[in-house]
């Protein structure tokens, strides 16, 4: 018998929340307490792990769980080459090289000879051996923004967001290194002797994402201006075009980019529109 599908996600950090924000949104029912080592879904044949963001690689490389969510930082750090199913669009950062910013540094040549405070050692290694920068990298293992102020370095390479942690620690950045987000990692062998699975949770997981990011419009119309209407919604395909019950006028229904609503909304007025809903959509397979 094969056992029960694991997932493993981060146990506590940043990347906790949204990702439990994604499995519930999906629909999946589970308790996550502060503790727990392990949830069981109730509506799904599925358990979750909480391991630590650093582990997620090694746990799905090795089989101890079929898929993973941690962030592609950490995957490329890692060296493995762990299938990627998708990226997950949240968690998103810079590796960044950055300075004091009353440092004379512009540029990562400048670092030559010099010493670099990280702890992403081997995408730090990698990027100054590419650009042929010989450069001490010195391991760190969290808060690498404050070794330039105690002497430990020149200069640092690490994850910045908003930007803000480095303005508070008066660095400056001067060049990106790598670009990173949460991805959903799947174990070779899961990925080919229980595909079917693996691909209705990655299903479930893509139709929650895209459903995110759009939204359901519905609006009346006199139908003389249907073509112009049209034209302003794009859409997944074409817009759904009702006739209604009181004569010459009609529904249309369109699915659009969420962000792009508030700028559409004017534009369908004017067009003629009137009666205009917006709704969330649950989910969405294109
Ligand atoms: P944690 O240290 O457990 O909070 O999680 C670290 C992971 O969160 C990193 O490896 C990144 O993939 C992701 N992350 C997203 N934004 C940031 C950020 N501003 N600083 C550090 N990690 C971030």
């Amino acid at each position: 018998m094969t056992r029960r599908l694991r997932l493993a996600i981060p146990n506590k950090g940043r990347l906790v929340e949204p990702t439990v924000k994604l499995l519930r949104d999906a629909g999946l029912v589970f308790e996550a307490g502060e503790r727990a080592l392990m949830a069981r879904v109730q509506n799904y044949d599925l358990d979750i792990l909480f391991v630590r963001t650093n582990d997620v690689v090694e746990f799905v490389t090795d089989g101890v769980a079929e898929l993973g969510v941690t962030g592609l930082d950490l995957v490329a750090e890692s060296g493995s080459d762990v299938p990627q199913l998708r990226k997950l669009g949240f968690g998103r950062c810079r590796l960044t090289i950055a300075v004091p910013n009353d440092s004379a540094f512009r540029a990562a040549e400048d670092l030559a000879g010099l010493r670099v405070a990280t702890s992403h050692l081997s995408l730090t290694r990698r990027f100054f051996e590419r650009r042929s920068i010989p450069v001490e990298v010195i391991p760190v293992s969290g808060a690498a923004e404050v070794a330039p102020r105690l002497g430990l370095a020149e200069a640092i390479v690490d994850l910045v967001s908003t930007g803000s942690t480095m303005v508070v620690n008066g660095l400056r950045p001067i060049e990106e290194i790598f670009s990173s987000e949460a991805v959903l990692l799947a174990n070779p062998t899961a990925l080919s002797e229980r595909a079917d699975v693996l691909d209705s949770i990655q299903t479930m997981l893509s139709a929650t994402l895209a459903a995110r990011d759009r939204k359901y419009l519905m609006m009346n119309a006199p139908i003389g201006k249907a073509a112009e209407l049209e034209d302003l919604l794009p859409g997944l395909e074409s817009p759904s075009v009702i006739p209604l019950a009181h004569e010459g006028m009609i529904a249309i229904h369109a699915v659009v980019e969420a962000d792009a609503v508030w700028s559409l909304l004017p534009k369908l007025k004017l067009a003629g529109a009137s009666g205009i809903l917006i709704l969330p959509i649950e989910k969405l397979v294109p």
